[in-house]
């Protein structure tokens, strides 16, 4: 690991000047951070520590959550509001990393969390254009067990690790930033970016920008939520598929719903032809896997991942039972 300084700003405005510092980098937890500095992937020339900046959870004028962008994942797991008005939220962190990890990463963090994929980590024997732009994919005919079935390039088949961005996409979050520039909102749906011809990019940050909170909307679909993560041990591993799905039923048909994959993008992917095949329908296990099925006839897969697509139609399914009673 190379030598770097450290900075602990007391405001917002005071992270960001320091931000603008040749080679400065944000760190809150670290979970990440450190694991890419230990691997020489990023070297940061100063650390600028936000670790104590906003981190509360409080209710919004329209009935929404604010959550900052410093509180610890464990934290806003346990939240009250989280637990009861935002279910999916809360059971998406829990499914993620390990109890000790989940005390130190921050929200921010965690939505700014590179790829998982091996190749991306292994510095000194693969190629990988997201480390290295232009130096070739080895995922790509190697092992893509964890890889893209959706939004995937000829340079990068790479997915987002989260599982709390799933959750997020489902809710329609919106991401609160600041830069010397002024603040900005941006929805979480298009926050992170798919891979094209530039996967070294992964959002749509721009330089010395700092998530400061999370904001989710009021919703009935959002306090009948679930998420369900398909992984290849029951813990501490990332998923090989996740669905995190919300929705509200009225006169027994379904009024609202949203549907988010996990492990099949660069991106939490957003299931928008089954919501819309499904919006204003009957729940029924049939419409719910016709459904699926539409959504996934979009999918592309690779040698090692195309059991995917049957596992996400039955997740789904699966879920969307969970949450209307009808057995899926
Ligand atoms: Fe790198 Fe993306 Fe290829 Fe993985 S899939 S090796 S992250 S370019």
């Amino acid at each position: 690991m190379k030598p770097f300084s450290y900075l602990r700003p007391a405001t917002i405005s005071e992270a960001t000047a320091a931000a603008a510092k040749p080679g400065a980098v944000f760190h809150a937890g670290g979970t990440n951070l450190v694991d890419l500095m230990r691997q020489n992937i990023e070297a940061p020339a100063t650390l600028v520590d936000v670790s104590r900046l906003p981190a509360t959870i409080d209710d919004t004028p329209d009935g929404g959550l604010l959550i900052g962008a410093a509180a610890r994942n464990s934290v806003v797991a346990a939240h009250p509001s989280v637990r009861t008005r935002y279910p999916v939220l809360s059971r998406a962190l829990l499914a993620g990393a390990s109890a000790q990890i989940r005390n130190m990463a921050t929200v921010g963090g965690n939505v700014l969390q590179r790829t998982r994929c091996a190749y991306f980590y292994d510095a000194a024997g693969s190629r990988c254009n997201k480390r290295e732009a232009g130096s070739g994919c080895d995922a790509i005919g190697g092992f893509n067990r964890y890889h893209a079935i959706f939004g995937a390039s000829e340079h990068c088949i790479a997915t987002h690790p989260s599982d709390m961005c799933v959750a997020l996409a489902a809710l329609d979050a919106t991401v609160h930033l600041a830069g010397r520039d002024g603040e900005r909102r941006v929805a979480l749906i298009d926050f992170h970016r798919l891979p094209g011809d530039q996967p070294q990019i992964d959002t749509v940050l721009r330089p010395g920008e700092l998530i400061t909170a999370i904001e989710l909307g009021p919703s009935p679909a959002a306090a009948n939520s679930a998420y369900r993560k398909v992984r290849d041990r029951s813990s501490y591993a990332f998923a090989l598929l996740s669905v995190a799905a919300g929705l509200e039923l009225a006169g027994g048909k379904i009024k609202d719903i949203r549907i988010a994959l996990g492990g099949v993008a660069a991106k939490p992917w957003r299931a928008s032809r089954a919501e819309e095949i499904l919006r204003g329908e009957a729940p029924t296990k049939e419409r719910f896997l016709a459904a699926a099925e539409a959504e996934l006839a979009a999918a592309k897969t690779f040698d090692g991942n195309a059991f995917k697509v049957e596992l996400a139609k039955r997740t789904v399914a699966a879920v969307l039972g969970e949450l209307t009673g009808v057995n899926a």
